[in-house]
């Protein structure tokens, strides 16, 4: 006979080896109603392994909604006997940690504004010392790998077996369509780094609007990712935080069954599934590097301007010849030939000044 208590850790258990692993759930727990009911919808759809709600809200500015607190946690264990799903809260201190385990929480995850604090980080993984639970860990809001993986270190220290990526993506200054950029190139290098781990995608926090999720679940998708974390609620538009980027129930199972699963279902597919992949890859660094060399032809347009507005020429060799010898000096590291920096170079120059020059002949 196993006890209650076994029997949901096993759940658990099941549910973090599933894939796709699909994590959905309120950006924050409000009420006790709103818990269950999103609990109940997001089990009806039969697609969600594991309900996510936030208990404690790291919020940017003071006054905001801050979360409901441990009040909530048993909300989530009520949830969980009603519909089986394991739960999954975020959690950034040492009481959060022991407040969440008594009650009962599956697995615990770290959030963007944590992982960017070694101090913060220590003390979550010094709470998690001697426990057995599964962690995920988000990447930092600001685009630096070696401090995701120092957060990784720190919780795999503590002894912690399971532990899992989520990319929420970067926060990146200046308007672009995203909330949080999500630059994929650098989840795919944290991935290389930590083969063994699961990956999650969060499309709500990289997104943070409801129209373009579907092409960012679809892109995670493509590059294989184990998981999605979705934020859903029942009534979107009134959500205590972040309105605008969560879904309902109903309107998640649509979602998640439009997405073209790509499976390597077969031996002699595996082939071609491996170098779909790949080539996948390559595309979207291929659409970021479009995107990239567009935003720098929009600062050479201002750089335009300025020279416009003070009577400069548009050629200033000396600038030109930097910009080349500091490209050839760490073309070494890069794994570019001389050859290939040069026309590079040259391309991107000519197609400045092209639109440099728009702008002063304007
Ligand atoms: C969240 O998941 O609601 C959250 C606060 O996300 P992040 O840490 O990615 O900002
Ligand atoms: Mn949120």
């Amino acid at each position: 006979m196993q006890t209650a208590e076994q029997t949901t850790a096993n759940a658990a258990q099941e549910a973090w080896k599933k894939r796709p692993l699909i994590i959905s759930g309120p950006c924050s727990a409000e009420t006790e109603e709103q818990v269950l009911a999103t609990a109940q919808r997001l089990a009806a759809t039969g697609r969600v392994n594991m309900l996510r709600a936030g208990i404690w809200k790291p919020r940017t500015k003071p006054g905001m909604f801050e979360g409901i607190g441990a009040k909530g946690l048993p909300w989530l264990q009520q949830a969980k006997k009603l519909t089986g799903l394991p739960t999954t809260v975020e959690v950034a201190t040492g009481k959060q940690v022991e407040d969440a385990l008594t009650f009962d929480v599956d697995v615990l995850w770290v959030g963007a504004r944590t992982t960017v604090n070694p101090f913060s980080v220590q003390e979550v993984a010094d709470a998690l010392r001697g426990v057995n639970v599964p962690v995920l860990i988000k990447n930092p809001i600001n685009p630096d790998l070696e401090l995701w993986a120092g957060a990784v270190e720190r919780i795999a220290r503590a002894g912690i077996k399971d532990i899992g990526l989520i990319h929420r993506g970067f926060s990146s200054y200046g308007n672009t369509e995203f909330r949080n950029a999500p630059m994929w190139h650098l989840a795919i290098e944290m991935k290389l780094k930590h083969p063994h781990m699961p990956i999650i995608n969060d499309p709500s926090h990289i997104c943070g609007r409801r129209d373009i999720l579907q092409e960012v679940m679809q892109r995670a998708i493509d590059l294989d990712y184990d998981g999605l974390m979705i934020e859903s609620h029942i009534d979107p538009d009134n959500a205590w935080s972040d309105a605008k980027q969560q879904i309902t129930p109903e309107r998640l199972k649509e979602m998640l069954e439009a997405i073209i699963w790509r499976k390597e279902d077969s031996n002699s597919a595996e082939y071609h599934a491996a170098l779909e992949k790949l080539r996948q890859q390559i595309n979207h660094l291929d659409d970021e590097l479009m995107q990239i060399l567009s935003q720098r032809m929009k600062i050479a347009e201002k750089i335009g301007q300025y020279k416009k507005d003070n009577n400069i020429t548009i050629l200033q060799t000396n600038r030109w010849n930097e910009i080349i010898e500091k490209a050839f000096a760490k073309g070494d590291k890069t794994g570019l030939s001389k050859e290939f920096i040069t026309k590079y170079f040259d391309a991107v120059h000519m197609e400045s000044i092209n639109h440099q020059k728009k702008v002063m002949d304007a």
